[in-house]
């Protein structure tokens, strides 16, 4: 069980004079339950490649295997595919549309054929799980902060009851505070549920303190797959594609360059604190 990508490329305006190549030969899988960040530069293709794990987009060429069914067989109901491959898509808070907060989520259920009862216990449940309480139903999405807002649009999509919920970059434009409390709630979300996530950000602090994956795209390619811990061990060639590592692990790279007896591969700032204190001889205070 799980999304299976192989060997996908896609072109944008094929055989036309505006033809791009955005996407070359990828391939990787996303295990169910899993955390999985995607990060890259501006123009890497991110986008492009999860508008195809929800089938948006259909490869130039390569094949999707959701729970080991190729999404592009004539047979495949893509209509229930994009449920349950949910997307939330960046600025989401642009496709708020309706009147009030709980019509906005009812729309996806209410689409789908659910009545309006069912289709508010679903609005409610995605609402809570975001953390917007009944006091927020009637109001227009339109008196809300924009941290609201985004929740409102997850919400929409976890009212569809999605296996993957995919995120387009969730933070961008929010304040510190606003980001923190999005990526806490999703990696709630994610570890209370069977669902598995997949996160789009171009900030290496962001997606390394929840994902158990990291797929690193440069100008259409996969350059690297792996733990966090794995693809941080490449700082070189993060830094020539202009991405950072988390910067706890330069500091790390310091304090052993100053002599500091500590593992070379720690990714979060908490690992580094217990390694720091050990290698002080203190224990470190739960
Ligand atoms: P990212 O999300 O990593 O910023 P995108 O997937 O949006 O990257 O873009 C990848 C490449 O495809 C870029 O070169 C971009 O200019 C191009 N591209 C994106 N959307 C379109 C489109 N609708 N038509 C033509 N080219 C596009
Ligand atoms: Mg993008």
């Amino acid at each position: 069980m799980s999304v299976k990508v192989e060997k996908l490329n896609y072109t944008y305006s094929e055989g036309t004079a505006l033809e791009s190549v955005a996407l070359k030969d990828i391939s990787f899988e996303i295990e169910n339950g899993s955390f999985v960040g995607i990060i890259g530069h501006t123009g890497s293709g991110k986008s492009t490649l999860i508008q195809h794990l929800n089938g948006l987009i259909k490869a130039s060429s390569g094949k999707i295997y959701f729970n080991g069914k190729d999404i592009y067989a004539d047979d495949y109901k893509l209509k229930e595919h994009r449920q349950k491959v949910g997307l939330v898509f960046q600025y989401p808070e642009h496709q708020l549309f309706e009147v009030d907060v709980i019509s906005d989520v009812c729309f996806g259920p209410l689409n789908e054929g659910l009545s309006k009862e069912e289709a508010f216990e679903r609005a409610k449940e995605a609402l809570s799980l975001v953390g917007m309480d009944e006091k927020y139903y009637d109001k227009s999405p339109f008196e809300l902060s924009g941290g609201q807002k985004r929740r409102v649009a997850i919400a929409g999509v976890l009212a569809m009851k999605p296996e993957v919920l995919i995120l387009d970059e969730p933070t961008a434009g929010l304040d510190p505070m606003g980001r923190e409390e999005i990526l806490e709630e999703v990696s709630r979300l994610q570890k209370a549920s069977k669902m598995s996530v997949v996160l789009v950000s171009h900030s290496m602090e962001d997606v390394s303190k929840y994902a158990d994956k990291i797929l690193v795209m440069n100008k259409g390619e996969l350059v690297l797959d792996g733990t966090p811990k794995e693809v941080f061990k490449n700082i070189e060639l993060l830094e020539s594609i202009g991405l950072r590592a988390p910067e706890i692990t330069y500091i790390v790279r310091d304090l052993r360059k100053l002599g500091l007896d500590i593992d070379d591969d720690i990714s979060s700032v908490e690992e580094a604190k217990d390694a720091i204190l050990k290698a002080l001889g203190k224990d470190a205070k739960p």
